[in-house]
């Protein structure tokens, strides 16, 4: 038999595809309709391409495939992510400068790639660490600075002290660097944000996108949408007001303390000057370097606070309450909480600073006293000690409540968002420099659009110490003084690299413009993406930044659509022995030596049929030989002369695995795919297979094998390229076993007859009956008033 020489065989085929320019896309092709199928791009760290690429991009290439073969022009065009951590934390390890350890590591992960055959348009492609992609990185900067999108604020952010750099809170998520997985501290910095928020409610409709389920509800949560109000609590001495936001206006009557967030400007103002200063302070030092988990956790030891000196009046009762500052108040809302005893948190804060406690919710509106609890009472229940709302539903009476403050002007109804604004600032080197230079008085401005790329220097230290390298440069600061005069300053922080993976899918079509970072009119054509195929931990960062990004840019007139995505899948995740891979685990499965033992196609089929696209799997080497095996079958099939011994079953045969492959790989079910044509080729094995069936059976594998398909095709005297040629389609009656012929009725006379399986469902009897001509003829008189489905018996339709 012979047997399938991968080396061989797929060197020459890539090749040949690279020659031809087979996977080069000509944009302007209107004659097939478009479909724009993107990979997230990977970073180009030391690591090289590793398993989990390939389980991510081999599959993605599959699905691209498939889509030329059913007659798209399809787009696929691949990148590289290459500023950032990954890439500038290998060049420090290896000692080489990141340009050139990021441009070997790019040159190497291309090589790789090729060597996977997946039809990337190499023509069309962006490195986000050249000036040429990063000058438009500052451009989307610029555009959202002038549309007062961007701006430079003092605030507590998040810091990570191992990459010695802020983060944004997308990045910060529960507390740990996503990077590196350390503690998050907060540090006060002047940094510069995008106005993300602004953008809060068009971010939580995702009308129209086919995504993953829990990634949109990942989304929503993350923006956290909350209806409440604010209610307003004047200071004892009329010097200020502090503006509380609640949920739960019907505790109203229960505060006996405020809480402000230490973060909140407030704290400084109060006690600046006072006795309380040094407590203060030095207790706001100790909660910054809590997590927020920390500081938010239940449990009364993790409590920390400080008496602000003041008092305030509560609106609804008159009485005096203290002012504290708590670890537990965050940034959310206005940063100032009313405190009581039904909430959890403020009862353990009170118990451990002393500070009386009273009840208004009870199970029957009798009176409770906390000294007989040790915990807050959440329950709801009929309120009491509540003026003119005692003895209603506390949950009735929340919205009368709002009504009553809004009444008084001491409160009104308000929506609150925990989405926070993207902090882009970062005290790292390799990075696009933000776009800013400060006059001699410290005031910014943005760097003119003539002055892009505003060029990364390259007289630095590029090792991290938590002051921006940047800083160092003697040429930065010369540049910008001979630009813009003496005295002046560059900006010496970069931009967090998901500012430069935010848009990167509109460069791709426009890759050769130079004026321009994209042409409305190409994107507008080409974009949004119909297909996006990338990891789930990128839901709250990456998929929320571009969709804002899209969104501004849509807003401000530069692209005719909101949305970037049309439709999302999410690849599984491989693991070693149940644990993730990485390099500091030792435990990451290089591809190349499968692949240079096995060829491509094996290797790629390999890690397809560990399971469902969706969910993963463990790797184990030991299953890639019968994937090897699996395939020199194959081969011997396509390339040997057979006899068949019974046609009928044959047809049947490869009518069935048609449907199931089309129907498979639209689920991304490509382990089944791989499944059905084992099976198949078993059942060849002993009945034979004629060559118009090979030429059937080759090109139902070429999105999954593509070298291998492509030798078969040419061995079978197809004209190349196999995937210019279409996707087989199969007759629905030569997939069905036992059929049953069935009398379709309209107003009960028969119109027409059916052929149907046996245990057809009544979806598909009824619309196999819709589709016979004279039934629908007599169907469109009226409308359908009923349908009748008896299996094996009947199918019937009443029109009035
Ligand atoms: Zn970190």
């Amino acid at each position: 038999m012979a047997s399938y020489d991968a080396s061989k065989i797929e060197s020459k085929w890539r090749e040949k595809w690279a020659e031809s320019k087979l996977h080069e896309v000509d944009l302007n092709d209107d004659s097939k309709p478009k479909y724009y199928n993107l990979v997230m791009f990977p970073y180009p760290s030391g690591d090289k391409l590793h398993v989990g690429h390939w389980y991510n991009y081999a599959p993605a290439d599959s699905w691209g495939r498939y889509m030329r073969m059913k007659g798209y022009n399809v787009f696929q065009p691949m990148g590289f992510d290459s500023f950032g951590l990954p890439a500038e934390n290998y060049a420090i390890k290896s000692g080489v400068p990141p340009r050139e350890s990021t441009n070997n590591n790019v040159e190497h992960m291309r090589k790789q790639l090729s060597d996977m055959g997946a039809m990337y348009d190499w023509d069309k492609s962006v490195t986000t660490s050249e000036p040429d992609y990063y000058r438009w990185s500052q451009w989307v900067f610029l555009k959202l600075f002038e549309n007062d999108l961007a701006y430079k604020k003092t605030a507590p952010v998040n810091w990570c002290d191992d990459c010695k750099t802020v983060l944004a809170n997308e990045q910060a998520q529960d507390g740990k660097c996503e990077r590196c997985d350390n503690e998050v501290t907060k540090k006060d910095l002047a940094q510069w944000f995008f106005k993300i928020k602004d953008y809060a409610e068009d971010l939580l409709n995702h009308e129209g996108l086919d995504w993953p389920e829990k990634t949109v509800l990942m989304q929503k949560n993350w923006i956290g949408k909350s209806e409440g109000c604010n209610i307003d609590f004047k200071l004892e001495d009329d010097s200020d007001t502090l503006t509380c936001y609640t949920t739960r206006p019907d505790t109203l009557f229960s505060v006996t303390f405020i809480v402000v967030a230490p973060e909140h400007p407030l704290v400084d103002k109060f006690v600046n000057g006072t006795e309380y200063e040094d407590e203060v302070k030095k207790m706001r030092e100790k909660i910054y370097n809590q997590t927020d988990i920390e500081r938010t956790s239940e449990g009364g030891k993790d409590k920390l606070g400080a008496f602000l000196g003041k008092y305030a009046i509560n609106p609804a009762n008159g009485e005096k309450v203290p002012v504290y500052m708590a670890n537990f108040a965050l940034m959310y809302g206005t940063g100032i909480v009313m405190a009581d005893a039904h909430d959890q948190r403020d009862f353990e804060f009170a118990a451990k600073y002393d500070i009386p406690l009273k009840f208004v919710i009870s199970e029957d509106g009798k009176e409770i006293d906390p000294k007989d609890f040790d915990a807050a009472v959440l329950e709801d229940g009929i309120l009491f000690n509540s003026g003119e709302f005692s003895g209603m539903k506390n949950r009735d009476a929340l919205p009368k409540m709002i009504k009553w403050l809004e009444k008084n002007k001491n409160g009104e109804a308000t929506t609150n968002y925990r989405l926070r604004d993207w902090l882009i600032s970062r005290q790292r080197y390799w990075g696009a420099p933000i776009p800013v230079v400060y006059d001699p008085e410290g005031n910014p401005h943005p760097v003119p659009e003539e002055h892009l790329p505003w060029m990364l220097p390259t007289d630095v230290e590029f090792k991290p110490t938590g002051e921006s390298p940047l800083a160092a440069s003697k040429e930065f600061i010369e540049r910008t003084e001979k630009i813009f005069g003496k005295g002046w300053r560059p900006e010496v922080d970069t931009m967090d690299t998901f500012v430069c993976s935010s848009w990167y899918y509109l460069r791709y079509p426009c890759t050769k413009m130079e004026d321009m970072p994209f042409d409305k009119a190409v994107d507008d054509k080409w974009l949004p993406v119909d297909m996006y195929i990338g990891g789930p931990e990128h839901a709250c960062m990456h998929l929320l930044y571009a969709r804002f990004i899209s969104m501004a840019l849509n807003k401000l007139g530069y692209i005719g659509f909101k949305e970037p995505f049309k439709r999302l899948v999410h690849q599984g995740m491989v693991t070693k022995n149940g644990a993730k891979m990485s390099k500091s685990k030792g435990n990451a499965v290089s591809p190349d030596e499968f692949v240079e033992k096995y060829g491509s196609d094996v290797f790629r089929m390999y890690l397809m049929f560990m399971g469902p696209f969706t969910d993963g799997g463990d790797w184990n080497d030991k299953g890639i030989t019968g994937i090897a095996r699996f395939v020199d079958r194959f081969f011997g099939i396509i390339s040997e002369k057979s006899e068949v011994k019974d046609e009928a079953a044959l047809r049947s045969s490869l009518h069935k695995l048609i449907k199931k492959i089309t129907n498979d790989i639209e689920k991304f079910q490509f382990n089944t795919c791989v499944a059905g044509l084992m099976e198949f080729v078993n059942f060849v094995m002993k009945n034979g297979i004629d060559d118009e069936s090979k030429k059937v059976l080759v090109r139902l594998i070429a999105p999954l094998a593509p070298h291998m398909a492509e030798e078969g095709w040419s061995l079978l005297g197809g004209d190349f390229s196999i995937f210019d040629d279409e996707w087989p389609e199969y007759d629905e009656k030569l997939t069905i076993d036992d059929t049953v012929t069935l009398g379709v009725q309209v107003n009960g006379k028969v119109r027409g007859e059916i052929e149907i399986a046996v245990d057809a469902n009544q979806d598909e009897a009824l619309a196999i009956a819709r589709a016979n001509p004279n039934v629908s003829k007599h169907l469109i008189t009226g409308n359908v008033v009923k349908e009748i489905y008896v299996p094996g018996r009947i199918v019937g339709f009443v029109v009035k």
